[in-house]
């Protein structure tokens, strides 16, 4: 064994406190936040804990956002959130609070370490050591829904310059400052050219100033069939929001440990610390949760306010712990652990082994971090913006296209002609196939019949044709080249 030297914190009470925003949750949370804030206690962690209250109980007083005003206002004032798992009442009207946090916060980066702890804890994979840097703002996440037709509806997928730019270097940074070798992008950016294929560029283009840092980029659903079989073949994973929220759970549950798999979001002036589990009603009040995914959020806390001495003596006492197969329900396994401990006494197990070392697990260390310097969008000189034409969204009853392709195409108003007209993004007039099933929504490409540039006015002009005609336009969107290169998709067929 090597004790490590007891943190200076513990020695002076002098030394200053971070201001830490504390919710208990609901269910399991109250207990597993209970057992975290006691190992931190023992460990010397230099916090002040505020109570703020989140979840069922507000939801249940009539607040459908979960949260009230003054726990905003302690959580702007601290900036650092440690928070226990709360559940989302079931029924519509109730928005996700996790949704609403990061939001709200700017809490951009989402960061889920996978670790396997075999022969300790079972997992297939015993070599897995990853850690999914998760885009959390973005994507089709933004929750800009539509119901456009009778049949259709739609979800905007939005992925920014500044977004990607944020995430991208979060991840390479992360990289670097936790001596990781590689950073893997996921999009599907063979199917989606301008919004992941934007994710992905950006990936190559930050790579550049990582030469240190192995690279490469997986179409998102061959990486997940890998990431599923081989997950050692990864280190960090940089991806946009929704495969990120799916793999990560993957890559949880494959690391055997769903339940000690804590997450960290990060912001460039909040951050909030969780585990990754729910808040396990089945399991409340029993004393029988595993406290470890809440720990493990507060230890990526601990390093986040600089206090990179107790992180590790608590992570390394935790490690201990798990070693001498003093195991809670969740992960006890006949033969391979020792005792089944409840919530209580796996925190009274885990403060008795502060000061010890892992002997079979590697163990951490931990040094002082410069901080992150706020993001800052790199100055660019904006594209020469040029208006050339327009789709026009129609609500029409399935019909023949050759019919709405022939009452469009009359017409040359605002300077534009019809040029195509996809169902479903398949072209289907001109040329289409009979086979093409078509819905009730159809997009109409206008271009500028003698190519040159159009002005707003020429759309309002052609909309006003259309909608005399007697069609219903749901929506349009401007086709742009920017400084020539078109900012449109192409259509299938
Ligand atoms: P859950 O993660 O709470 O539970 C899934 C399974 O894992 C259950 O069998 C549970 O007993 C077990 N489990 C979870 N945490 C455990 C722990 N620490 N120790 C031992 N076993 C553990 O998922 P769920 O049942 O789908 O959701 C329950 C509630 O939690 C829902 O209201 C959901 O909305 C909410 N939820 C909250 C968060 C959050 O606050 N971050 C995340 C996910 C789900």
């Amino acid at each position: 064994m090597h004790p490590q030297p007891i943190p200076q914190q513990a020695l002076n009470p002098a030394i200053t406190r971070t201001a830490v925003t504390v919710a208990y949750g609901d269910g399991i949370g109250p207990e597993i936040m209970a057992a975290t804030l006691r190992i931190l206690d023992a460990a010397g962690a230099a916090i002040t804990p505020e109570t703020i209250d989140i979840g069922e109980k507000v939801y249940l007083a009539g607040n459908t956002a979960g949260i009230d005003r003054e726990a905003w206002e302690s959580l702007r004032r601290t900036r650092v959130f440690l928070k226990a798992p709360i559940t989302t009442p079931q029924g519509g009207g109730y928005k996700s609070l996790n949704v609403t946090t990061r939001k709200a916060l700017g809490l951009y980066a989402n960061v889920r370490p996978c670790v396997a702890y075999m022969p300790f804890v079972e997992s297939r994979h015993p070599g897995m050591n990853l850690v999914i840097v998760r885009e959390n703002e973005e994507d089709l996440y933004a929750g800009i829904e539509h119901r456009q037709t009778e049949d259709v509806y739609q979800c905007l997928k939005l992925i920014t310059r500044p977004g990607c730019e944020k995430i991208v270097t979060y991840a390479f940074e992360y990289a670097r400052r936790h001596g990781r070798k590689k950073v893997s992008c996921f999009v599907k950016d063979n199917i989606m050219k301008m919004t992941d294929g934007l994710f992905h560029r950006i990936f190559k283009e930050i790579g550049q100033r990582y030469p240190d840092i192995e690279q490469d980029s997986w179409i998102v659903d061959i990486g997940a069939a890998r990431l599923a079989d081989s997950p050692e073949m990864f280190d960090v994973i940089v991806t946009p929001n929704l495969y990120g929220d799916i793999l990560s759970d993957v890559a949880a549950q494959i690391a055997g440990s769903v339940g000690m798999a804590g997450s960290a979001n990060m912001g460039d002036h909040c951050a909030m610390f969780e585990a990754i589990h729910g808040s396990a009603p089945d399991l409340a009040g029993q004393d029988v949760a595993n406290p470890s995914g809440l720990l493990n959020g507060a230890i990526q806390m601990l390093l986040h306010i600089r206090q990179p001495d107790v992180a590790a003596r608590i992570e390394n006492a935790w490690l201990r712990t798990l070693e001498e197969g003093i195991h809670t329900r969740d992960i006890y396994q006949e033969g391979r652990s020792r005792k089944c401990v409840g919530t209580r006494e796996f925190a009274d197990a885990v403060i008795a082994r502060l000061g010890q070392q892992p002997e079979q697990l590697r163990p951490v260390v931990y040094t002082q971090q410069p901080v992150l310097p706020a993001f800052r969008p790199a100055a660019r000189v904006p594209a020469r913006k040029t208006l050339v034409g327009v789709d026009l969204f129609l609500n029409w009853a399935p019909g023949e296209p050759g019919v709405l392709g022939g009452r469009l195409a009359k017409r040359e108003e605002g300077g534009m002609r019809l040029e195509l007209i996809t169902n479903r993004g398949v072209k289907v007039w001109p040329n289409g196939l009979p086979e093409t099933y078509c819905v009730d929504h159809w997009r109409c490409r206008f271009r500028s019949s003698s190519g040159a540039p159009l002005t707003q006015q020429s759309v309002i002009e052609l909309l006003q044709a259309v909608v005399t005609e007697g069609f219903e336009v749901i929506k349009t969107e401007n086709l742009y080249l920017f400084d020539g290169q078109p900012g449109f998709s192409g259509a299938h067929g």
